[in-house]
């Protein structure tokens, strides 16, 4: 009777270490597939080679900012409607391929693997603040086609890790509005002006706007307009990554390619 009960017990432990052990060797890292042995997504290999900012970036938009007072002209002309939008990363490969992926290839899991590696910039960025995540809502039809708004996925897991709530419904997008590609930063902006609608009354706490990526900016202006307007008075812009404008070209014109909710 004890011997069945410790051959029972002893082939119960021997099944689970065999789907640890299982477990352990056939952990992929998302982005080359190798094996490695690791809770992370991204094996280290890759991490090691994952791309930083190497430009002065403007302290307001940031976007390249090549000036002394490190502020673009941009900013120079017109000051944007949220206090300041930073970026864990530069929008070019592989941190480029990870989101299109997460978002064109019904690759959601990436949204966990970037807010791990995006995590201590936000921590860094946000340490005095206390504050409340809005990701940047898709049109109804558009989620429903994706099956997830990936802003969300990422704002999710940002709230984990830093245990500020996540605000879904504060902001709705009530038109679905054509991909911005090959629209000037004016029609850019005339496109979205009327996209967003406050649809709950705003925290009293500063307000996080979370997007995987910012390119032109026209995206994450329009939303912090309607934001103000309903009285919002600290709106902050976090995102995965950041498409810098190329040295002559404006930024529609270098990032106009990548605008895709
Ligand atoms: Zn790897
Ligand atoms: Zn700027």
């Amino acid at each position: 009777m004890i011997q069945d009960t410790i051959l029972t017990l002893a082939r119960a432990l021997s099944t689970q270490s065999i789907s640890m052990v299982d477990k352990w060797a056939n952990q992929h890292c998302l982005l080359c597939r190798g094996a490695h042995p690791s809770d992370t997504s991204v094996c280290s290999g890759c991490q090691a080679d994952w791309p930083r900012f190497s430009t002065p970036l403007c302290r307001i938009c940031g976007d390249q900012a090549l000036t002394e007072d490190r502020i673009c002209d941009n900013c120079d002309r017109q000051r944007p409607p949220y206090i300041r939008a930073s970026a864990a990363f530069p929008y070019t490969f592989p941190v480029k391929e990870a989101i299109l992926r997460m978002k064109f290839s019904r690759q959601p899991e990436w949204a966990i693997a970037l807010a791990d590696l995006a995590y201590p910039c936000f921590e860094a960025r946000f340490d005095q603040l206390h504050g409340m995540l809005l990701p940047v809502p898709l049109h109804p039809r558009r989620r429903a086609r994706r099956g997830y708004n990936q802003a969300a996925l990422i704002a999710r897991q940002l709230s984990l890790r830093s245990g500020w709530p996540v605000n879904e419904t504060l902001c709705r997008r009530v038109r679905n509005t054509p991909h911005q590609a090959r629209l000037d930063l004016q029609a850019r902006k005339s496109n979205l002006s009327r996209s967003f609608e406050v649809c709950a009354p705003v925290p009293d706490c500063p307000v996080i706007i979370i997007d995987d990526v910012v390119t032109s900016g026209s995206t994450v202006s329009a939303i912090s307009q309607v934001l103000q307007g309903a009285g919002c008075e600290a709106i902050h812009v976090f995102s995965i990554a950041r498409a810098l404008s190329e040295p002559g070209l404006s930024q529609a014109d270098s990032s106009s390619a990548n605008e895709q909710t």
